[in-house]
């Protein structure tokens, strides 16, 4: 067997996309002496801010990709709606992980719910809503109607209870593709992140209890207070999906806990996800310092909770507390640097840590 190609500490990663995710990804990278180089089409990109550079191009413009993939070793992404070709163009030039596969499922809802059904991972009924004849023939009501591209944070959504809403949201939606999911009613949302290295070895991390406000996750809870064996059963999807998806990096599955304890699959996410921001402080290996891990062929990092940890989201104005958040002992403040607080824009995140109980000391 042949030892995989390691990327060493010294060596240039390429990164996608230029939000929050690819930031924190390069502050893990540089920690382990990598320089990145991000790629994005905005003027001015939080990554490109702390990373060794910053090129400023359109995802179609194959020319400029190919100039970005030659100055780097390895290129990864860090939103999954980055153009397949953008991806395949790329991988001309450089290995991208995790790859072309992972966000081909994962752009498109309805591949993604038949791609879990391959792998035995459950789902909410759902049905295809492509044309006026599978609109007449949906039956899963409640529900909520998604548009199978291009949704985030519940945008592309709608909640409908019956066919008048439901033909009403289709309009709404633009007759795009769309899928109708049964409304789930569940006692909670847990998320599985799992690495996945360039020989095959897998790691999930502790599973997180997600609770949502608005359609945008607003805190993460590890431990979990959960059975046992629901979060096995989540730990399991994860690895499942890791495996079949074949993929080198991450990637995230977001899962819903029904009253009987039936875990079912949401969708998922082939880079750091949101719910994975406390193990930058509560873990012993950072979501984006295993993703760096990953994608340059190094061993993965230990997954064991440090501490009991709370993340919490701060969205818009929220994030201009933040003196509140500095004079509290127990919370670790991330910024991530946006110029706007916009309503519902993701400002940053702070991780409530629970102190270890040795290390409560007085400090006037
Ligand atoms: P994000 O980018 O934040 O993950 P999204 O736009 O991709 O969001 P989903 O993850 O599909 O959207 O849904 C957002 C939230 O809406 C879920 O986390 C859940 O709280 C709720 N939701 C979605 N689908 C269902 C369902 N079938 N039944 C009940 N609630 C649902
Ligand atoms: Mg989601």
């Amino acid at each position: 067997m042949s030892t995989p190609q390691i990327i060493p500490p010294g060596s240039t990663i390429g990164i996608l996309g230029g939000g929050q995710l690819g930031r924190m990804t390069a502050l893990a990278a540089a920690r382990l002496g990598y320089r990145c180089l991000v790629y994005a089409p905005d003027e001015h990109s939080i990554a490109g801010d702390v990373a060794a550079g910053y090129v400023r191009g359109d995802y179609d413009d194959t020319d400029a990709l190919a100039r970005f993939a030659r100055r780097v070793d390895v290129i990864t992404y860090e939103f999954e709606n980055v153009p397949e070709a953008a991806v395949v163009a790329c991988l001309e030039h450089k290995p991208v992980r995790p790859g072309v596969t992972p966000i081909h499922v994962a752009q498109h809802r309805l591949r993604e719910k038949q791609f879990f059904a391959t792998l035995g991972i459950g789902t909410a009924d759902y049905q295809p809503v492509r044309n006026e004849a599978e609109l007449a023939a949906a039956t899963a009501l409640p529900g909520i109607l998604k548009t199978c591209r291009e949704g985030y944070d519940g945008k592309g959504q709608a909640r409908v209870h019956d066919r008048a809403s439901l033909e009403a949201a289709w309009e709404r939606l633009g007759r795009r593709e769309c899928i109708l999911e049964a409304l789930v009613d569940f006692r909670c949302e847990v998320s599985a992140i799992v690495a996945r290295g360039l020989d095959g070895a897998m790691r999930c991390f502790p599973i997180g209890l997600n609770d949502h406000r608005d359609g945008i996750l607003h805190t993460t809870t590890v431990p979990a207070d959960l059975a046992a064996e629901t979060l096995a059963t989540a730990e399991r999807f994860g690895l499942a999906l890791a495996q079949g998806l074949d993929l080198v990096g991450l990637v995230a599955l977001e899962m819903f806990v029904t009253q009987d304890g039936t875990v079912l699959a949401n969708e998922m996410a082939p880079r750091p996800h949101n719910s994975g921001h406390w193990t930058i402080d509560a873990c012993a290996t950072s979501q984006f310092e295993q993703l760096v891990r990953a994608i340059c062929g190094l061993p993965l990092g230990p997954v064991d909770v440090t501490a009991p940890s709370r993340m919490e989201n701060l969205i818009g104005e929220e994030a201009t507390d933040w003196l509140r958040y500095l004079a509290d002992p127990s919370a670790r403040l991330h910024l991530y640097g946006k110029a706007s607080a916009r309503p519902g824009r993701k400002m940053g995140h702070v991780t409530f840590v629970q102190p270890a109980a040795s290390s409560r000391r007085s400090t006037t």
